[in-house]
């Protein structure tokens, strides 16, 4: 029995508890502590004595010692203190040594404490420089130990005590020798301090360390460590059982597989069910819900009954599980429920998501109608032909809407190999189905409305022919029975719309066009584009920055000059582009203003209030600021006059103009340049050619990534032009021979755009008339137009683009084949009102057109 004394230096121990009769070895190194360990151990030798309290820490990193200098009291409410137990032990030193710190010259020491007996805290105080404390011995006397000795109650718990340590040091003893004289301790040591000597060599946790200093009463604290004692032996015995069964001669595998076994036992044990089986379960589940035809679900149960016989780690494993998943997440039936069809609201859906297109609109009204009126008809694809960013995505989409059915995209640009449509068989590693399976299992209905983008710009090589693939999947007659090659079995397309959209007509497939009806799309006027931008593209920008008119507005002018100055394109898709990183900008403007709202700009009385109060308590201070604050920024932006967009916000963000209309203009300064209209994927085009005549043997040079057509369209005019160089007057008919001594370069601007097509004709022939007779042609005058080598004007393709082109170039005069008269019906009347429109039959027309002046030919002219 240890005399204790009524006042005792404390050691906070953080989150630890010393138990009586454990030992252990700290290091001191905080001032408190040194200083306490200093006065109370070191200076009084063996008569020393300290309290060791536990401490919680309020946040675990809340530092114990230095809160030693702070007051305290024991159940102190601040939860920033650190909560102290209200029990701890006395210990005395067994080994002290002192050292001294090198750099700083500090003092340390390094204490080796034994737990002796416990106490309670009366007071605690933490004013000094270190913590003391009021306390109260709670051991048992000796007195009343003699007289519970006597209790059956405590004799029952200490033969059950002893029975299960005795156990535990035998087993332990069959691992190590050493048990020896853990023995010896079992038959001299009292048994209510055994039970604390046995405890504290566990590795538990803080909470049931503090439950073990806080069983005073011998019984309790017997059964407790009884039961602490006899989970330690179990866990002993469980780690003892998986590594005699680990043990022996086993392969790597094959022990893998064993203690996989005991997962999975010790799962089932703990009622976990194993995740590998309980996945397969799960699959075989998912397959049995996705409504497989009946010979697909054999074939699915068969290949399952395979997965199933195999080991995770075996190879083939995971490609089978995978296609699996792949049949049960395909929508063999799933459809999304087709709403009756509301034509009037599909018209008014139509109206309200796209501007102008009065056409389309109602041609793809007319196909809706069909399908109302004859849901299994075998209407035909729509395919969308125009350049990008007129709405051809959109437009499907919206189809899609009307009939209530999901919409998915398959983008087939660039799909050179079948494979790509029709997925890789299995065989291969890394195999995957196709684009259109892959997007079946994405939308998850069999019915959506599937659009295949870029149809025209597959191509086919070694690889195969997706085209004809292709040809499958839109003929209503083979498409019930698609059959993607890593599937492997067919799956009904016949249920899913098609939609198509292509750049072009020509480059797609004959048979393929045939089974689509081509809608053409032509481009956009810079009117319809401004009214498109205004009512359609501006709301949308805004609303995906999270604005609103209120913040910022778009004046008209300033979108027409976002169309003229930075977009030339046939489409809206630069345009939007544009106008969103406009409202980017201007929603990082906002977001500024709404962090720099100066204080005083605030007048809520209720932060005034509390301010001149002088503010209370510093936490409630913050919380009051930061909500007065944002009911302020509501109504500072209600005040706040919305930013509208100017010519100076323009230059900011889009930088200075890339296009005017004196591009033209600042071009043919030079004789030998001709303006031409031409067709690309883009839409139709202003395109310059250039002609110069350099020393030389009388060679055509030709640059600008140039096709076999428009090679010999170069050929042609220039042979035109030779032939008519004295009719021209570009010649005197001494030196009849244009090429003497030189040689002619053209070149087709833009040079890493390929080019091709005869449609350039009458523009060669235009730009080596201007280069000869040195005379500039006209740049408010821009042509298109095949010519033969008589001179014959031949009609071209791609009007509509071509004279939108011209108009948004801000071209004034067009050129165009007489035969070409027709199609001048397509053209916007208003484009058509702003142009003037020049017919030529013959290429000495054209010439006329394109010259101030007219032709530079000779007037009496035998032609
Ligand atoms: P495409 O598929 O032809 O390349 P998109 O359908 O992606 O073009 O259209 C580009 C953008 O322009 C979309 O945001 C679309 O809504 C918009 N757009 C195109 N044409 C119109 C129109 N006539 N009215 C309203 N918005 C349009």
């Amino acid at each position: 029995m240890v005399e204790l004394p009524s006042r005792i230096g404390i050691l906070p121990f953080r989150n630890k508890v010393l138990l009586p009769g454990a030992i252990i070895r700290i290091q001191c190194t905080s001032p408190s502590s040194v200083k306490l360990v200093e006065q109370e151990l070191w200076q009084r030798e063996e008569k020393g004595l300290i309290g060791i309290l536990p401490v919680r820490d309020a946040t675990e990193t809340s530092v114990a010692t230095q809160s030693l200098s702070d007051s305290h009291t024991i159940d102190g409410k601040n939860q920033q203190e650190p909560n102290w137990h209200t029990r701890g032990v006395a210990a005395r030193a067994l080994h002290l040594s002192r050292g001294v710190e090198k750099p700083s010259g500090r003092v340390t020491y390094i204490v080796v404490l034994e737990g002796l007996s416990r106490f309670n805290v009366e007071e605690l105080n933490t004013r000094g420089q270190y913590t003391t404390a009021r306390i109260s011995p709670i051991d048992m006397t000796k007195a009343e130990m003699e007289q519970i000795e006597q209790d059956t109650d405590f004799i029952a718990l200490s033969r059950q005590f002893k029975l299960t340590a005795t156990e535990l040091i035998s087993v332990l003893e069959q691992k190590q020798k050493t048990m020896g004289r853990t023995k010896v301790l079992l038959e001299t040591v009292p048994v209510h301090k055994l039970a604390d000597i046995f405890v504290a060599s566990f590795e538990i946790s803080f909470e049931e360390q503090l439950a073990m200093l806080d069983s005073v009463d011998v019984k309790v604290r017997l059964s407790k460590a009884t039961e602490l004692v006899d989970r330690h032996l179990q866990s002993i015995r469980v780690a003892e059982k998986i590594t005699q069964k680990v043990e022996g001669q086993l392969s790597k595998t094959q022990k893998e597989y064993l203690l996989r076994q005991q997962m999975r036992a010790i799962k089932e044990e703990l009622g976990d069910n194993d995740d590998e089986d309980d996945d397969v379960a799960a699959l075989e589940r998912k397959m049995q819900d996705a409504g497989m035809p009946p010979n697909i679900w054999k074939h699915a149960q068969r290949e399952l009954r395979r997965l199933k016989k195999m080991q995770p780690q075996q190879p083939g494993y995971n490609s089978s599980r995978v296609y699996l998943e792949l049949l049960a997440d395909l929508p063999w039936q799933t459809t999304s429920e087709e709403v009756e069809l509301d034509l009037k609201a599909a018209k008014e859906r139509l109206d309200s998501d796209h501007y102008g297109l009065v056409k389309v609109k109602q041609r793809i009204i007319e196909y809706l109608a069909v399908r109302k009126l004859k849901p299994d008809a075998k209407s035909p694809v729509l395919c969308f032909v125009g350049p990008p960013g007129v709405g051809k995505t959109s437009l499907a989409s919206s189809i899609a809407g009307a009939l209530g059915r999901k919409f998915i995209r398959i983008s087939l640009g660039g799909v050179k190999d079948e494979a790509d449509i029709r997925g890789h068989r299995r065989t291969y590693i890394g195999s995957m189905p196709g684009r259109l399976i892959d997007g079946l299992k994405k939308v998850a209905v069999c019915n959506p409305v599937m659009l295949l983008d870029e149809i025209d710009k597959t191509g086919s090589d070694i690889r195969g022919d997706p085209a004809s693939a292709l040809l499958e999947v839109l003929d209503p007659e083979q498409n019930k029975t698609f059959n993607d090659h890593y599937l492997n079995v067919p799956f009904d397309l016949s249920k899913v719309i098609f939609v198509a959209t292509a750049n072009r007509a020509q480059p797609i497939p004959p048979p393929l066009l045939d089974r689509m009806e081509v809608i053409e799309l032509p481009g956009y006027t810079s009117e319809e584009k401004l009214r498109i931008a205004m009512r359609h593209l501006i709301p949308r920008v805004l609303n995906q920055h999270g604005l609103n008119s209120d913040f910022l507005k778009f004046p008209e002018e300033m979108v027409k000059l976002v169309i003229e100055r930075y977009t030339r394109e046939a489409g809206v898709r630069n345009l939007e582009r544009n106008l969103a990183a406009i409202a980017r900008s201007a929603a990082v403007t906002v977001a500024e203003q709404e962090h720099n709202i100066p204080l005083n700009r605030i007048s809520s009385p209720l932060l005034e209030t509390r301010l001149s109060n002088g503010g209370g308590a510093e936490m409630e201070m913050e919380v009051m600021a930061m909500g007065v604050n944002n009911h302020a920024i509501s109504n500072v932006f209600t005040v706040m006059s919305p930013l509208i967009v100017d010519e100076e916000m323009l230059e900011k963000v889009l930088g200075p103009p890339k296009y005017d209309d004196k591009e033209a203009e600042e071009r043919v300064v030079t004789p030998g340049v001709s303006v031409g209209l031409v067709w690309t994927v883009f839409g139709g085009e202003v395109q310059f050619v250039e002609a110069t005549a350099t020393a030389g043997k009388g060679d055509l040079h030709l640059t600008g990534q140039l096709g076999d057509v428009i090679k010999e369209s170069a050929q042609i005019a220039l042979t035109w032009v030779r032939a008519r160089a004295t009719e021209l007057n570009l010649a005197t008919a001494q030196e009849s021979n244009l090429l003497e001594g030189r040689d002619v370069h053209i070149h087709f601007p833009a040079g890493a755009v390929p080019k091709d097509g005869p449609s350039a004709g009458v523009t060669l022939v235009t730009s080596l008339v201007s280069l000869f007779s040195r005379r500039r042609v006209r740049a408010d005058t821009a042509m298109t137009g095949e010519m033969t080598l008589r001179g014959l004007v031949l009609p071209v393709g791609g009007i509509k683009d071509k004279v939108l082109a011209a108009h948004r170039y801000g071209i004034k005069r067009v050129i165009l084949p007489e035969r070409n008269l027709k199609d001048l019906v397509e053209v916007p009347a208003a484009v058509l009102g702003s142009l003037e429109i020049l017919l030529a039959k013959r290429m000495e027309d054209v010439l006329e057109h394109a010259f101030e002046g007219g032709c530079p030919w000779k007037k009496h002219s035998k032609l």
